[in-house]
Formats: C-alpha cells, sequence, structure tokens
C-alpha cells in the first residue's frame, strides 16, 4: 500500500539523503501504514485517511526519528531537515493553492506531536501557524471576517509564546483578563475586533518585557520554532509521568504533524467535533460524540459552551436537549456517519475521531483505536465478531487484557462524589471502604463489628491474619512487588503500596494523609487499588456485572492459547476462587504463607526455638497434622488437576515476632525464656536475608523440616486419593543452585515416600522439580533437569538476582527509566534481554537432557499479559499467577498466539 508519491522517496534516496519528512495530500501519500513507528499514531493516521479517500487537510509528518536525532546529537537536527520541511511546505501550498505567508490569503498551519501510541493532551499543540502582523489582515479581507482573524492571531500568539518562547500561559491570561475587566466583558466570544487588537498588541508588549525578544513574524521562522517547540514537549514533565505511568518508552520520540488549518469557527456552516464510533463506556453501538457550530476544538473541552451531541441516539443517552448534528446538519451528519462506517471496516476497531466543518465542507483531523472501559471492550469484540467485521483472533486482540480486572473486583461507584486525600501505587486493584486500624491483632478484633482497612508502614508475613480479614490494605513504603502487593493481589483484595504521605503515629493509633488530614482509629475511609488513591469517608462501591459477552470472549481465547494457566494459591479461599476464574493446576503453592494462621505459628515458633532434636521433633509433630490438612484441602478442591507444592523458603527470622513486646508474650505462650527468644531472633539475623539461609539452603540445614513436610505432602496424597480424589502432586525446591542440592533434597522425600509407601502398602507417586530463580541455576541447567522433571522460573527472584537490584525497595526505577537504562520496571515485566537470556539458557540445556521437561513461571510476571507474550514467543508450557489475574492471562496468553504469529 504505497502512495503515489513513492517516486519522490526513490528520487531523494537515490540523491543519497536521508528521509525525514513525509507528506499527504488529495490522495496522494508518501510511506504507508506499517510505518507508525517512524511517522506516529497521528501522522500515519492522517496518511492513511488519506489514501482511502477521507478527506483530510493537506499535511506533512517530520518523524520520531528527527525527535531521537536531536536528543542523541546534543540537541541538534539533521542538516538537510529544513530543506526537506520547506520542500513538503510548498507541497502544500500546491495542494491547497495558497501560500504560506502570503500577505493576501495565507495558508495557516497547524503543528501538532504525535507519538507511536496517543498520549492524549500530554504534548503541545500550535493552531493557526503563520500569522502575522501583515497575514492577518489578508486573512480578515479574504475570509470577509475581520473578528475570525484577529482571534486566531490572539490565539496563535497565546501558543506560540507559551510552548516556543516559555512565557508563562499565566501571563497571557492576566493581559486578557485586564483587557476583559477594562471594557466590562465577561467572556471571549463578547471580545470586539478592536479589543482583540488591543489584546495582540499587550501580548506582544509582555512577551518583549518577559523574553527581551519580539515575537517572531517571519513566518518560516515560526515554523522552524514551532517544530523545535513541539519535539520539546516530548520530554515535559507531564509526558514523563505518562510515560512511566503507561510503560511507554522514553526512547520512542513522537513526530511532528504539520496540517493546513481547517476553521470550524467561520460562522454557522463551520462547526468541530469529536466523536466515539462506538460508545466507550458502553459498547453500544451508537454514534457517541459532542459538537459545536462555530467554534475551534478546544472550546468543545474547554466548557464554556455546553457541547451538542452528534447522534439523536447519543442525545437520547445522554438526556440532551440541544439539537444534535444528525438533526442541525443532517447531510453533513450523514457523510460523517459513512465515514464512521468506513473507519471501523478499514481500522477494524471502534475508533475515536476528530473532525471540523469549514463553510459546509467536513474533514477529518484525527482518528485513533478507541480507549474504553473493559465492559465496553469486551462487548466492541464481540459485536464485531457478529458483525463479520473481524475474526475471533482479531477480536481477543482489542481487549486490554490488564483492563479485564475490572470485571472482576467491586469498583468505587464512577457517580460518587469523593474527595482524594493521598494517592499511592495501585498494587491490588478492586475497592473497599472500611475503619482504619494499625495492625493484624486489632484487625482481627474490629473486623467482628465491620469492614476495616489495615494501615502499615509495610507489611511483613506476620501481618497476614490482618491482611485475610481487612477489606483492603496500605502501606507507605513497598513497591508493586512488595510483600503487601503481592499477597493481595493473591488474596484478590485492593492494596495501595508506596503511600510515601502516609505519615502512621502507631502508639497515638493517628494517621496524617499529607498536610491536611488527621484521621485516627475507626475513622472510615476508602480506597481504590485501581488507581492507588485514598479518599476521605465512606465512599460507595458498585459490584460489577460480569455479562455473556465476556464469557463467549474468554472461551475463544482458552480456544487458541498454547500456554496453559495455573494459580499461585495456598489457602482453599484462593483455590476455590483459582478453579472459578479458569485454573488448570496451582503452579505454586508458598507453603510458608500457611504457617501464619495463628494455631499454626506457635508450633513453627517452638521449633526455630527449640534446642534439642527431641524439643524440635516435638514441635514439627504438631505441625505436621496441620500440613496434613492443607495439604488435603488443596488436593480435594484441585481434583483431577495438579497442584505443585514448593517446600519451605523464606528465611526462618520472618517466622518470629519482631517488637519485644511481642516476644515476651511468644515466651510466656511456649513456656521459654524471653531472653532466649531474643537471643535465638539475634542469632539468625542475616546481612543480606534474601541471599542467606533460605530456600532449599534450609531444607538442607535442617533436614527434619523438609521431612515433614515431605510426610504431610505425601500422606495428604495418599489420603485423599483413598476418598476417590485424582491428585498429582508436584513438589518443588526453591532457589536451587546445585544438582546436588536436589540430589539431596530428592533424598529426603523418597525416604519418607518409601517408609509411606511400605506402611500403607500403597503407590504414591508425584512429580518432582525445581525453582529456577538464581543466575547459576540457568548456567548448569542440564544438570538440574536430571532430577527435575519441570523447572518453574521464580522470576521475582531471578529478576532480583540477575539485576543485583533488590525486589522490595526499588524506589529508583522512574528516574532509570528516564535516564533510559531501563525499559519498564523488570520486577513487573520481564526483562527478555537479560533475565529472559536466563531462561532461554535453562530451557534449552534442560531439554538437551530431558525433552519432556515441563516449563514455566510462577514470579508476578506469570500474570503480566507483556511477559505472557513472551513466555509464549519462547515456547514455555505454563504461566501461574495469583487467582484474580487468571481471566487475565487465558486472554493474554490467547493474545501472545496472535501477536507472535504476526512477528
Ligand atoms: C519468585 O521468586 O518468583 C517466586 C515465585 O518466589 P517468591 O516470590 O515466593 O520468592
Ligand atoms: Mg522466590
Amino acid at each position: 500500500m504505497i502512495g503515489a508519491m513513492l517516486g519522490e522517496i526513490d528520487k531523494i534516496e537515490k540523491e543519497g539523503r536521508h528521509k525525514w519528512v513525509y507528506s499527504y495530500g488529495n490522495g496522494e501519500v508518501e510511506g504507508d501504514p506499517t510505518m507508525r513507528n517512524l511517522l506516529g499514531g497521528k501522522g500515519v493516521g492522517l496518511a492513511e485517511m488519506t489514501q482511502i479517500g477521507i478527506p483530510v487537510p493537506p499535511g506533512f509528518t517530520v518523524t520520531t526519528e528527527v525527535c531521537n536525532y536531536y536528543y542523541d546529537h546534543g540537541n541538534k537536527y539533521p542538516d538537510d531537515l529544513w530543506d526537506q520541511v520547506f520542500e513538503a511546505m510548498g507541497k502544500i501550498e500546491k495542494y491547497n493553492n495558497k501560500k504560506f505567508g502570503d500577505v493576501n490569503d495565507p495558508l495557516l498551519v497547524s503543528c501538532r506531536s504525535g507519538a507511536r501510541v496517543s498520549m492524549p493532551g500530554m504534548m503541545d499543540t500550535i493552531l493557526n501557524l503563520g500569522l502575522n502582523d501583515q497575514t492577518v489582515v489578508g486573512l480578515a479581507t479574504k475570509s470577509g471576517n475581520e473578528r475570525f482573524a484577529y482571534d486566531s492571531y490572539r490565539r496563535f500568539l497565546q501558543m506560540f509564546g507559551d510552548i516556543c518562547m516559555h512565557v508563562p500561559h499565566s501571563n497571557f491570561e492576566k493581559v486578557l483578563s485586564g483587557i476583559k475587566e477594562k471594557n466590562k466583558v465577561k467572556l471571549d466570544q463578547e471580545l470586539t475586533v478592536d479589543m482583540l487588537k488591543d489584546v495582540i498588541t499587550e501580548y506582544k508588549k509582555m512577551v518583549k518585557d518577559t523574553t527581551g525578544k519580539d515575537f517572531i513574524q517571519d513566518v518560516k521562522e515560526q515554523l522552524k520554532a514551532a517544530i523545535h517547540g513541539v519535539f520539546g514537549s516530548w520530554n515535559n514533565e507531564r509526558a514523563i509521568t505518562y510515560r512511566n505511568l503507561n510503560d511507554i518508552p522514553h526512547n520512542w520520540g513522537t513526530a511532528v504533524n504539520i496540517v493546513s488549518m481547517v476553521f470550524g469557527n467561520m460562522g454557522d456552516t463551520s462547526a468541530t467535533g469529536v466523536a466515539f464510533t462506538r460508545n466507550p463506556a458502553t459498547g453500544d453501538k451508537i454514534f457517541y460524540g459532542e459538537y459545536l457550530i462555530n467554534a475551534q476544538g478546544e472550546d468543545v473541552v474547554a466548557g464554556i459552551r455546553t457541547p451538542q451531541q452528534i447522534s439523536k441516539e447519543g442525545k437520547a443517552a445522554q438526556h440532551s436537549d440541544l439539537p444534535c448534528m444528525e438533526e442541525a446538519m443532517p447531510a453533513l451528519y450523514k457523510q460523517l456517519d459513512e465515514i464512521r462506517d468506513k473507519l471501523e471496516k478499514h481500522y477494524k476497531d471502534m475508533q475515536d475521531i476528530e473532525f471540523t466543518v469549514q463553510d459546509g465542507k467536513l474533514y477529518l483531523l484525527q482518528q485513533r483505536s478507541g480507549k474504553r472501559t473493559a465492559k465496553a471492550a469486551v462487548k466492541i469484540a464481540a459485536d464485531l465478531v457478529k458483525e463479520g467485521i473481524v475474526d475471533k483472533e482479531k477480536a481477543l486482540t482489542l481487549i486490554d487484557a490488564k483492563s479485564i480486572n475490572q470485571l472482576l473486583h467491586p469498583q468505587i461507584d464512577p457517580k460518587a462524589t469523593k474527595e482524594v486525600m493521598i494517592r499511592g501505587l495501585p498494587a491490588s486493584p478492586g475497592a473497599a471502604c472500611g475503619t482504619i486500624v494499625f495492625n493484624a491483632h486489632d484487625a482481627g478484633v474490629k473486623c467482628k463489628d465491620g469492614p476495616v482497612i489495615l494501615l502499615r508502614e509495610e507489611t511483613s508475613p506476620d501481618d497476614i491474619t490482618g491482611m485475610h480479614v481487612a477489606k483492603g490494605v496500605v502501606t507507605a513504603r513497598g513497591g508493586m512487588t512488595s510483600h503487601a502487593a503481592v499477597v493481595a493481589r493473591g488474596m484478590g483484595a485492593p492494596c495501595i503500596t508506596g503511600a510515601g504521605d502516609m505519615i502512621i503515629d502507631f502508639d497515638k493509633k493517628t494517621v496524617k494523609f499529607g498536610d491536611k488530614y488527621e484521621l485516627k482509629e475507626g475513622d472510615w475511609i476508602s480506597i481504590s487499588g485501581d488507581t492507588g488513591e485514598v479518599y476521605k469517608g465512606q465512599v460507595p462501591t458498585v459490584e460489577p456485572g460480569i455479562s455473556g459477552d465476556f464469557e463467549t470472549v474468554m472461551k475463544w481465547a482458552d480456544d487458541i492459547r498454547h500456554l496453559e494457566v495455573e494459580a499461585n494459591a495456598e489457602t482453599p479461599r484462593d483455590a476455590k476462587q483459582a478453579r472459578d476464574f479458569g485454573a488448570e493446576g496451582i503452579g505454586l503453592v508458598r507453603t510458608e504463607h500457611m504457617f501464619f494462621d495463628p494455631k499454626k505459628i506457635v508450633s513453627m515458633r517452638k521449633m526455630i526455638v527449640a534446642e534439642t532434636p527431641e524439643e524440635k521433633k516435638k514441635a514439627l509433630d504438631e505441625l505436621l497434622p496441620y500440613q496434613t490438612k492443607d495439604f488435603e484441602d488443596l488436593f480435594t478442591i484441585m481434583d483431577g488437576l495438579p497442584v505443585t507444592i514448593r517446600l519451605l523458603d523464606p528465611p526462618l527470622h520472618e517466622f518470629l515476632p519482631k517488637t519485644d513486646e511481642d516476644m515476651e508474650t511468644l515466651a510466656k505462650d511456649i513456656g521459654v525464656p524471653a531472653e532466649k527468644i531474643k537471643e535465638r531472633a539475634a542469632g539468625l539475623k542475616e546481612s543480606n536475608p534474601m541471599l542467606g539461609d533460605r530456600g532449599c539452603r534450609l531444607g538442607i540445614s535442617r533436614p527434619e523440616i523438609t521431612e515433614m513436610q515431605a510426610k504431610a505432602i505425601l500422606t495428604a496424597a495418599m489420603n485423599v486419593a483413598k476418598k476417590g480424589v485424582k491428585v498429582y502432586p508436584k513438589i518443588m525446591i526453591p532457589l536451587a543452585m546445585s544438582k546436588r542440592e536436589l540430589q539431596v533434597m530428592k533424598d529426603i522425600i523418597d525416604k519418607e515416600k518409601a517408609k509411606l509407601e511400605e506402611a500403607n502398602n500403597l503407590q504414591i507417586p508425584y512429580m518432582f522439580g525445581t525453582m529456577i530463580e538464581l543466575p547459576r541455576a540457568s548456567l548448569v541447567a542440564d544438570q538440574l533437569a536430571e532430577y527435575a522433571h519441570f523447572f518453574s522460573f521464580g522470576t521475582n527472584d531471578l529478576t532480583q538476582t540477575t539485576f543485583g537490584i533488590s525486589r522490595d525497595d526499588f524506589s529508583y526505577h522512574d528516574v532509570y527509566r528516564k535516564q533510559g537504562i531501563i525499559d519498564a520496571d523488570p520486577f513487573a515485566v520481564l526483562d527478555a534481554k537479560g533475565v529472559g537470556k536466563l531462561i532461554e539458557n535453562a530451557v534449552t540445556k534442560g531439554k538437551s537432557v530431558r525433552p519432556a521437561l515441563r516449563c514455566g513461571i510462577c514470579g508476578e510476571h506469570g500474570g503480566d499479559p507483556k511477559s505472557i507474550q513472551y513466555a509464549d514467543s519462547i515456547g514455555l508450557d505454563y504461566v501461574s499467577c495469583s487467582p484474580f489475574r487468571i481471566p487475565i492471562a487465558r486472554l493474554a496468553a490467547a493474545q501472545a498466539v496472535v501477536l507472535n504469529k504476526k512477528k
């Protein structure tokens, strides 16, 4: 689909010039739709619409390459850039039959940003470029509308002064309000030509006073400065924050689009509007948008005039009394409606468009895929298949997999009024409302009277019981993979982490949210784990409705995905939830989470402080029936599906109480001197606990723990099998780095197995495997595969140990992204270039020894769509993630098949 002007490109390339600028107009285009990375979304859209015969004002695009060239070459542009820009300007002049800077009939252009993916409102735009003291006179005469001409010039001065000359926007506002006050007018529309001329004179004076420079009158210099200004806006604070929040790499750069101006403010036969081809909130097939007669784009969104609906259906849905475009401009509406249809069929998706009518002639100024709610996304995907516009595979790619979280959790009622007190990281989705508590114990007591929200500095495994009963959790510290975040996601409870503006006084049981709010235990708050916002008081929530379309779409996903989806779950509640959401097994049981139940923790602690083998054995004997029961429950719930149990992983000190007071309570409970507990805690203290006595190191140095866990797993398997449950136990070794470790652990398990089999005269088969969480494990994976029948990549630890960055306090990731050191937080999105290479190496080496080796990911990445796409691309067998991410993973695994096929 190369445009008619390809000859032009060839010519430039033959002459040895690099092409920095691509033009389009009157049905002719340079470039093609695959050039999105180079031309940006807006640029490629304008060219493509031109090509398929949709009316678009002629223009050209300066590529994203120029933006990157500028930043990579010490803020310098390519030598031949401006020649190419002015050549392209010559083409627009030809198409429009008007000259840029002509004092009698000037061509005016807009200068707008356009990155690969849309970053709505984050970068800058300059309209009416090409106006100066002379051309404004020509525009006034030619249009026969003096007010329009001077108002356009006034707007241009304001935008250009702000973006290209860095004059604060407020300075212009001050001048404008001064003149309005002097003339006793309230609205911009009431300014007469003379008043506008005064505004222009005062603006120019103010610009000179502020910058020491005259306002640029040379239109060519204006164009250069505008392009420079818009490229500069790629790195404004808003844009950087938006990229950080949306995982958009900072090195993509923006393109700049120069487009002939068309005016919606030339009288009552002109108009401007924005529309979605379907309702973006519900997905209903109605033409949904707003427009204004005799207005410029910004007037529609500025809120000064009430915009009118596009269609009769939209008017009814919005209960609007104002005439809609379908009624006021029926012929133009019909043309727009046909374009709507053409665009949906061409782009095979719901579209978001901007249009202008200039003196009775319709132009499209932008198209892009419309942003939509999860509910709308699912409905639109299902409808587009029914309408024959897309096939099922394409339909699945139209849904943002992460967004379907919205369909699984209660949400803050979008209609509710709310007061945001602070914001943190949206660590686990959903909304909750409850009274404040500050520790797990109080949560346990107060939850009997009503819902509670647990506020902590950070959480430790000690807080698990409190997190279980709380409706939501907020922590002042910690990132997206901190303990609180992982556990809350597992439970499906809303959680906000890293809320640095929350200052807790644990003694007084009060909390400050920023400077403005101070609350105490028992006060009501509401939280949204989707936005990271903490609200004052009780904000109503709504239960999400899972529609039939949702089920249909998930069925399509299951039909095409290759990756199996398992769950990270250890409680019966999580396991049931996971099964309901379609999990095909449990890929990770973190057994340590089972020990935090108040009954079990005491025996665990007794075992840790025990001095003699007898004392240790006694404590473990107490734990054994609890563990056995836990596993029986899981096996029964997962009847017919595999359950992968990881032996104890964290360092033992995590199980001991932290404060003196809690240690004294424990001393009394288990009948040993408090000093002994303190001594034991001090003895277990390690400088780098994450790299310390944990994982299988623990199971090897304290084989009695491994023995107890093996016995519990195999006894449970035997017990439920006797009741007719189909049980597939898998035993997984954490943090292994050598074949010998696996051999030692397997020997302990097999000894227990042999004893049990003999005593019961029954075979208890199990599958043996290992986590891969250390670079060394990847390097010796062929040796590990001699014992392991499966590899489960613990990508949380593997990322931590590969990068040498702590998974719990990677607080500087924004700085790292801004500096281009990393593209995304590697704890959220798998680092394919580094960590991924270790995974690929381990798979290849492992399969060289054991071709049937089963490989999957069970770190947090197992629920992240981009990481899932990567897992599919290297042919892994499964991913495992928390129950509430199972539907996301099922959908993302299907999308991965489609996207990887395209590659
Ligand atoms: C991992 O490291 O990725 C993993 C799943 O184990 P954990 O998060 O429990 O350390
Ligand atoms: Mg781990």
